[in-house]
């Protein structure tokens, strides 16, 4: 099962990607976790997607379908993998679709969030991620059982630099000049499925899963 889960940033596809992996026993790939990740670690790619994630710009196609392309090639995707905040451009659309075919597998379902962009606005500044687990809360609509630790891992929950208003508004704006063409491309294929996200995390959960049912 290969699930793509779209949406603009702040959404709602780290959490829902986060609890369909426990779902379905599948891991969930999200390339913003993998290039903060490589950030930390000082790595080449973190080097070369650093000063874009800080402004909210796009980190080039090839950087991200290669780390994509390494990802789903690991034993954990052997059934299946859910991707969340990939692809985000019709070329990297297409580099999954070839990558896939080489490997005898299509995408199953895609799942697009819709959220109004005010909505996301007031979200983004609550949002609090754990950089090691991989979880993600809001202060105030899904907080840790602990205020400022995670509920798995217990490390310590971190604001995101992008997090700011003014760059969450970039890439709102990003989102909105590159999604059309993915969303076409996914609907010609029969495959997109269009979510509210402004429902309650539960609501949404629930919507998603019957998703996953359906043939
Ligand atoms: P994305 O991965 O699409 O950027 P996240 O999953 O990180 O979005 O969610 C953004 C913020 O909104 C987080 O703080 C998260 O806890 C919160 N959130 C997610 N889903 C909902 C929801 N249905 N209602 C309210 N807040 C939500
Ligand atoms: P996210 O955690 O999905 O909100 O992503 C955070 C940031 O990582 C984005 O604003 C981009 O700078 C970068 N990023 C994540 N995924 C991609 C992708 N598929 N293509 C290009 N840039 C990405």
């Amino acid at each position: 099962m290969i699930i793509v889960f779209m949406g603009p940033p702040g959404a709602g596809k780290g959490t829902q990607a986060q609890i369909l992996q426990e779902n379905l026993e599948i891991p969930k790939l999200s390339t913003g976790d993998m290039l903060r990740a490589a950030i930390t670690a000082g790595s080449d790619v973190g080097k070369k997607a650093e000063e874009l994630m800080k402004s909210g710009d796009l980190v080039p196609d090839e950087v991200v379908v290669g780390i994509i392309k390494e990802r789903i090639i690991q034993a954990d995707c052997a059934t299946g993998f859910i991707l969340d905040g990939f692809p985000r451009t019709i070329n990297q659309a297409q580099a999954l679709d070839k990558m896939l075919k080489d490997n005898n597998l299509i995408v199953d379902k895609v799942i697009c969030l819709d959220v109004n962009p005010d909505v996301i606005v007031a979200r983004q500044a609550g949002r609090r991620i754990a950089s090691k687990s991989g979880c993600v809360y809001h202060i105030e609509h899904n907080p840790s059982k602990v205020p400022g630790k995670c509920d798995v891992s217990g490390e310590d929950l971190i604001q995101r630099d992008d997090d700011k208003e003014d760059v969450v508004r970039h890439r709102l704006g990003i989102y909105a000049d590159t999604v059309r063409p993915i969303l076409e491309y996914y609907e010609k294929q029969e495959l997109l499925n269009k979510v509210s996200g402004e429902q309650s995390v539960e609501a949404v959960k629930q919507q998603i899963l019957s998703i996953i049912k359906q043939k």
